[in-house]
């Protein structure tokens, strides 16, 4: 792996303009008051530097591997609350249950089962969100849009997991249109399964997710600059 250098000022100028980019999409097509959350993906970034944002007003940290996770969490502030992002492995589960404020990548009734089981055995109650493929990619994690309700249909019988909503990582060519398929889904499901999340747009396509709806953004290399692997 080749260095990468990190700058706290141009983190700090990034997120600026992340902010002013989201509140004029705002301004432009949602209510007064309805702003998504912006989640910083720390992937492949060094604790230390991950711990600069929450100087600067954010204070929620995306994971995407059980492994680097754990090198990592010691370090991070205690303030940080942490989602998982990631795949996750049915046998990974028991490592992140304690750390973990959210799921976000619940996409097969056999996870969920597991998330349940192991957070009614460590005594809480796990948020999580379900993630779609909502491009029906081969290359892609998440359950496929139509089996998605009879997935939750099982999910929410279970005691020990909060289904809060839905997560997608949309196809990269038209991720437009399927950000809108996507918003349509949730808006179908939300009131029946008490959703409050959609978890759509990274760095490329926040700005359309926002203009969707979207209620949580998870940025990476637009807030810490390019990642050299991954
Ligand atoms: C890496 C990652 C992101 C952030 O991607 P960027 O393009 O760097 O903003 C968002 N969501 C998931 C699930 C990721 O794995």
């Amino acid at each position: 792996m080749q260095e990468r250098s990190f700058s706290r000022e141009a983190v700090q100028d990034r997120l600026k303009e992340i902010r002013e980019n989201i509140a004029e999409t705002c301004d432009k097509y949602r209510k007064s008051g309805d702003v998504p959350e912006i989640m910083a993906v720390t992937k492949t970034v060094p604790p230390e530097v991950v711990n600069w944002v929450f100087d600067m007003g954010l204070d929620l940290l995306g994971e995407n591997r059980v492994q680097e996770f754990q090198s990592k969490k010691d370090i991070y502030l205690p303030e940080a609350r942490v989602h998982f992002i990631g795949h996750l492995q049915t046998n990974k589960v028991k490592y992140i249950i304690n750390d973990m404020d959210m799921i976000q990548s619940v996409d097969s009734l056999k996870l969920g089962q597991e998330i349940d089981r192991l957070a009614a055995a460590n005594g809480k109650i796990m948020d999580i969100l379900c993630e779609v493929n909502i491009g029906g990619e081969e290359s892609k994690d998440g359950i496929s849009p139509d089996k998605l309700e009879d997935m939750l249909g099982e999910l929410s019988a279970l005691g020990h997991i909060n289904i809060r909503g839905l997560m997608t990582i949309p196809p990269p060519t038209d991720s437009d249109i399927f950000l809108g398929r996507m918003a349509e889904l949730y808006e179908s499901l939300k009131d029946k399964y008490s959703m409050d999340t959609l978890s759509m747009g990274m760095t490329h396509d926040y700005v359309q997710a926002v203009r969707h709806g979207s209620t949580l953004v998870r940025i990476g290399s637009g807030l810490f600059g390019a990642r050299i692997y991954t």
